[in-house]
């Protein structure tokens, strides 16, 4: 009986999936001009998209790390002195903020791990962290560019942007891998090379890509040290043989680097022990450095919450704040279920750690994510892209919706970034 009741549970979700996948279809025949004409007739116009990040890639390691290829690719195309990246400054809210042109409070991933109060367990409450999505694409809300790209009737590739193996909205881009950190990274240029070089009809129009390395190397060292300095070597050893390789295809491609967050010193000296906060077990604690999130219990009154708000001020002594009503706002980062009833924020170079003989990295960012050493990278370079354009510091927001305009197709759903400092940089549409 069991068997068969599961049996037919699966059988339902394949139809739903049908049901789903028709539907799509259905829009995207109907609902897009743009790519429809694109469809139907070769167009030498034809717009690709490579979109690289490098993860914890702060603004200003161009320079400090003698970046040569991307600074000769900024120079030859479009650069940002900074981007400003989502808070809280960590990957994975920032890298679906860069994919979504979503706030995180509106995609879903509100840090790289946290509790949700609206999906409650025998033991508390569920809980994401970083690539949970693989397993319930439910916990991101929101249609990412590799997914609109199919909407619109043309074909995405990601070779491990984080969360683009979930199979979001029932969906997954045409071409993906599941992640993996040890996958070479020649392997990946090459695989981008691959998926460029195919016939128009298979040929994927976005496609995004990753290397974690400098942040991985930034964490164990701050972004100051010599094997920094080596791991941005070798990244843009790779961004650079990417860039003459599609240079040497007879098709339009923009190639756009970015990174999710910079990087800062951590003192050691300077860091809280979230166990020597004591605390009440009424409330569930997550830690990620730079905020701690508090999530009271069921049925732990809303005087209890303000109550352990206040106590936790009066510890703070100016080692931490605790986040106002307007402070979460001006943060977008207003309570819900998944930010957490209290949140606690420390600045640079403290951080905190879950116990007194916790690891402590030498480097770190989730900070507030508009300090400066949070700012993160943007170069782009195409066809679509005006040439030697030094932009002022934007909104990593403004990146979907100028992805969207650039390979030429419609967004369908309201989003949060709006097209204006990079809209500068966008070279006019040859008819
Ligand atoms: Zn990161």
């Amino acid at each position: 009986m069991f068997k068969f009741r599961a049996m037919s549970t699966s059988i339902f979700t394949f139809l739903t999936c049908l049901v789903v996948g028709g539907h799509l279809q259905a829009s995207a025949l109907s609902l897009p001009s743009s790519a429809k004409s694109e469809l139907s007739s070769p167009d030498s116009s034809q717009q690709h998209v490579v979109m690289i990040s490098l993860d914890g890639f702060r603004h200003d390691y161009i320079e400090l790390h003698k970046a040569k290829h991307l600074a000769k690719i900024a120079k030859e195309g479009v650069r940002a002195k900074s981007m400003t990246p989502v808070y809280p400054a960590n990957t994975f809210p920032n890298h679906i903020s860069l994919v979504t042109g979503l706030h995180p409070k509106n995609h879903g991933i509100v840090n790289n791990r946290f509790f949700d109060k609206s999906r409650p367990t025998k033991d508390g409450y569920a809980h994401y962290k970083m690539g949970s999505g693989q397993s319930d694409s439910t916990w991101i809300t929101a249609t990412p560019l590799w997914n609109l790209v199919e909407l619109n009737g043309l074909k995405a590739a990601t070779f491990f942007w984080p969360e683009s193996d979930a199979r979001i909205g029932g969906a997954l881009p045409t071409y993906h891998f599941h992640y993996s950190k040890y996958a070479d990274y020649q392997q990946r240029v090459d695989q981008i090379i691959q998926w460029l070089s195919m016939p128009e009809v298979s040929r994927p129009r976005f496609i995004a890509g990753y290397f974690s390395l400098t942040d991985t190397v930034g964490h164990d060292e701050g972004p100051y040290s010599e094997r920094t300095t080596a791991a941005v070597q070798r990244v843009d050893e790779l961004i650079g043989q990417l860039y003459e390789r599609i240079q040497a295809l007879d098709i339009n491609v923009n190639l756009v680097v970015v990174s999710d967050h910079g990087m800062t010193n951590v003192d050691a000296e300077q860091v809280i022990a979230v166990s020597t906060l004591s605390i009440p077990d009424h409330f569930l604690v997550e830690s990620e450095g730079a905020q701690v999130h508090i999530y009271a219990r069921e049925k732990v009154s809303e005087e209890d919450i303000a109550g352990e708000s206040s106590r936790l001020s009066s510890i703070a002594k100016g080692r931490f704040i605790v986040l106002t009503d307007k402070q979460r706002q001006e943060r977008y980062f207003e309570k819900n279920s998944r930010t957490g009833d209290i949140v606690l924020e420390i600045a640079p170079p403290s951080r905190f750690i879950d116990t007194p003989s916790g690891h402590i990295s030498k480097g770190g960012h989730g900070y507030l994510n508009t300090l400066d050493d949070m700012g993160a990278t943007f170069v782009a370079t195409g066809p679509a892209f005006k040439k030697g354009i030094m932009l002022p510091t934007f909104s990593n927001l403004e990146v979907y919706p100028a992805m969207a305009e650039v390979i030429g197709i419609d967004v369908f759903t309201p989003v949060d970034g709006e097209l204006k400092v990079l809209s500068e940089a966008l070279a006019e549409k040859q008819l």
